[in-house]
């Protein structure tokens, strides 16, 4: 499908730098900065802001600039400094293998993601990523397809499960697993790490094991004569083709002695009935409905066109937002007079430190916005704005915010309501 704005590019003129019937231009006025959405209206965003502001001379990056509304022409209310806190994945390096991929975001690629690394990987039907493990915590959300997860528990207990898309698994610190696509066309997913220095090419692999410790040793560790592992890989597999499996059943380790894990590694998060939002809704998975999950948890969050996450904040830990779906906006209030508004489109993440407060708004009026907020945390915990204020005594409100202002304090007040409405739909009469 062609949109607006890609319409509206093939017929504008070779040189960027002029400007169109859509672009901002000095004497476009927006007091209350409300968001604007260049690939869903067709606007050209220009460093024009209320009356200030000049174009832009010199070379540019029209389609960054297009997803970027808000750095381009950031809201009045931005001040001050805060470290760079987005990233997309379309700008990290990809590892290609036999059968797959692997690109992450680590604290190498955005300084800022220190608590958590997140990996995208794909593997084609019947790809492997081969047996291994980590010192960190793997946590992974199937974006498509089917994923076969194998691992053992700390007791010994074996397991395997088939992941279909929304669906989570966790393997905690060490434990040893694989992940397979399955047919057809194989999977996709997203994997956290619970620390941002993790990177996925510094994992344990088993052929990489096999081909670092002295021949002798391997064949006396399995009671064999050295000659049959005369042609193991000479080193590390990592992701490569292999044959798609049968069922689970199927596909159990062929001796005696087996005994089934007493703990389970995944957990359909999208299945879980969501809280119903004016705005959206919100399912969260942490150890309380996944227990094994006890560092990393997670909200799946779908914004409804035109809505809200509210004004809130996390207590406990960084969140670390992945886009699925959609184009939003996020401004961070960092304290002290700082704040500052970040765009992110699918397949981007963002940060937002412990504490700062947040809102993320669904640029597009057709579009949901659909994303994973995730957290270095054994519970997902925030703080709504909304709640904290109904439920302080009126005076002490007013008095804050409306102290000369008798009648708008009395509209404010009236209007806040105390249960909570995580992502909000907007009052479609209001001038924004
Ligand atoms: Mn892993
Ligand atoms: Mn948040």
């Amino acid at each position: 499908m062609v949109s607006d704005i890609d319409k509206f590019y093939r017929k504008a003129p070779q040189n960027p730098r002029s400007q169109s019937p859509n672009s901002i231009t000095k004497t476009d006025r927006n007091p209350t900065d409300a968001k604007i959405d260049p690939y869903g209206t067709g606007i050209r965003p220009e460093p024009y802001r209320n009356g200030n502001g000049a174009s832009i001379l010199g070379p540019r990056n029209l389609d960054r600039e297009k997803q970027d509304p808000d750095m381009i022409r950031p809201p009045s209310t931005d001040s001050g400094h805060l470290p760079n806190l987005k990233w997309s994945f379309a700008d990290s390096h990809m590892k290609i293998e036999e059968g797959g991929w692997a690109r992450e975001t680590t604290v190498r690629e955005l300084p800022t993601s220190v608590e958590l690394a997140g990996v995208n990987m794909r593997l084609d039907e019947g790809a492997i990523r081969e047996l291994h493990w980590h010192k960190e915590a793997e946590w992974a959300f199937v974006l498509e397809g089917v994923t076969r997860v194998t691992c053992i528990d700390a007791e010994g207990g074996n397991f395997s499960d088939d992941v279909h898309k929304g669906g989570l698994w966790y393997f905690p610190a060490g434990v040893p697993h694989s992940l397979q696509g399955l047919g057809p066309g194989g999977t996709e997913f997203l994997l956290i790490f619970d620390d941002g220095n993790f990177s996925e090419e510094e994992t344990f692999l088993l052929s990489d094991l096999f081909a670092h410790i002295p021949k002798s040793v391997i064949a006396k560790n399995f009671r064999l004569t050295p000659e049959i592992f005369d042609r193991i890989p000479k080193g590390e597999k990592y992701i490569f083709q292999g044959s798609v499996p049968s069922t689970i059943e199927l596909e159990q380790p062929s001796r005696g002695g087996i005994k089934p894990s007493r703990y389970q590694f995944t957990h359909n998060m999208t299945g879980q009935k969501p809280l119903e939002a004016s705005g959206g809704q919100v399912r969260i998975t942490d150890s309380t409905n996944f227990p094994i999950s006890k560092t990393v948890a997670a909200a799946h969050v779908i914004i409804d066109p035109g809505c809200l996450r509210e004004l809130h904040w996390h207590p406990s830990a960084d969140e670390w937002a992945y886009f699925i779906k959609g184009r939003a906006r996020i401004t961070v209030f960092a304290a002290s007079g700082t704040s500052r508004t970040f765009n992110y489109v699918a397949g981007d993440v963002g940060i937002v430190p412990k504490g700062m407060s947040h809102y993320v708004e669904n640029l597009s009026e057709d579009e949901p916005v659909e994303f994973l907020e995730i957290f270095r945390s054994a519970k997902f915990e925030d703080f709504s704005l909304e709640q904290w204020l109904a439920e302080t005594p009126d005076r002490l409100v007013k008095e804050h915010l409306f102290a000369g202002d008798k009648y708008n304090g009395k509209k404010f007040l009236d209007a806040l309501k105390a249960g909570k409405d995580p992502i909000k739909a907007p009052v479609r009469d209001s001038k924004l």
